[in-house]
């Protein structure tokens, strides 16, 4: 039998750091913890200064693809999914410690939506660490479209832990709306102060033993955030998806990077800023991270409550 995941992640993790397979400098990073307001609510952000980010390509390409042969150094599992049609392959510039990422063998493109598969591993990969791991809130991600901060062609969905002791706005909604007695709407949840569009919507608790029921999830997610594109005339199909064992977010995106600043994919919209030096640092400090973030993605009111097509 196959050990347990995370033993596999971190000791794939610590090997791979030790041989200088990785380039991280974790220890150096600076962090703070920032309070910002929208509409009289107060959300709490993380803004790290991580200096091995530099080294990161800005853009990969499918001719240099470094998912089409991961370096064995940085492969935790060369077969993975109930079709062996995955890789699991650490991230060469992690964020933090242990960030990994689910690989598509053949070449598939990071501009595709996700397919039942890929969202039912996303899902099993999250209820694996979960279960090993009481103490850390992974996360997933998937970075879709030319403007929703992806620097690699090649499919991938990433794995991370949120810092401890924050919570994101969209857990936080998620909750809120687990302790009201109303009926669970069919509509997805939303942060009516957040200025920008978003959908959540809270996982059913068959997802993990259904996979229609995730595909579903997403595909309604995906619906109403292609509306949302097509409203704003947008030319590109670009979002980030953010999940958790408990929710799915969806975060249309219109532009991957707020002017020579910043470029910004999901882990932003779940509060987490990631500047790759103290000039950056600065910057987005004194320009607001709410400001950076509406203005990459589209404005709340294009969030529509119907189920209508638009198009
Ligand atoms: P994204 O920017 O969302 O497309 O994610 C691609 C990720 O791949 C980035 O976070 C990079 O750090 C990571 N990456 C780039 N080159 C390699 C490589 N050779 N092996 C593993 N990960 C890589």
């Amino acid at each position: 039998m196959r050990p347990p995941l995370l033993d596999l992640v971190v000791s794939k993790f610590d090997d791979a750091f030790s041989c200088g397979e990785l380039v991280f400098q974790g220890d150096s990073a600076e962090q703070e913890q920032i309070q910002e307001s929208a509409s009289g609510k107060s959300y709490n952000f993380r803004i790290t200064q991580l200096n091995s980010l530099q080294n990161r390509p800005e853009t990969g390409s499918i001719l240099a693809n470094p998912f089409a042969k991961p370096e064995p150094g940085l492969t935790i599992l060369s077969s993975y999914g109930s079709n062996d049609e995955f890789r699991l392959v650490l991230n060469k510039y992690p964020v933090v410690k242990y960030h990994f990422m689910l690989v598509t063998k053949a070449f598939k493109s990071q501009n595709s939506p996700l397919a039942s598969d890929e969202l039912h591993s996303t899902l099993r990969i999250l209820h694996d660490l979960r279960s090993s791991d009481g103490h850390e809130n992974w996360f997933a991600f998937y970075n879709c479209g030319p403007e929703s901060g992806a620097s690699q062609p090649h499919k991938h969905i990433q794995f991370m832990t949120l810092p401890q002791d924050f919570t994101p706005f969209c857990s936080e909604i998620v909750t809120e709306a687990g302790r009201s007695s109303e009926d669970e709407s069919i509509q997805p949840l939303l942060d009516p102060n957040m200025p920008f569009a978003h959908f959540i919507a809270k996982l059913s608790p068959d997802s993990i033993d259904n996979k229609d029921s995730i595909a579903m999830t997403f595909a309604s997610l995906l619906q109403k955030t292609l509306n949302v594109l097509v409203e704003a005339k947008c030319n590109h199909i670009s979002y980030n998806l953010c999940m958790t064992t408990e929710y799915m977010m969806i975060v249309p995106r219109a532009a991957k990077k707020f002017k020579d600043l910043i470029g910004i994919n999901s882990c932003g919209y779940m509060g987490l800023v990631l500047c790759k030096d103290p000039d950056t640092y600065k910057k987005v400090k004194e320009v607001g991270i709410l400001n950076i973030l509406s203005a990459l993605a589209l404005p709340p009111h294009y969030v529509m409550t119907t189920n209508e097509y638009h198009y």
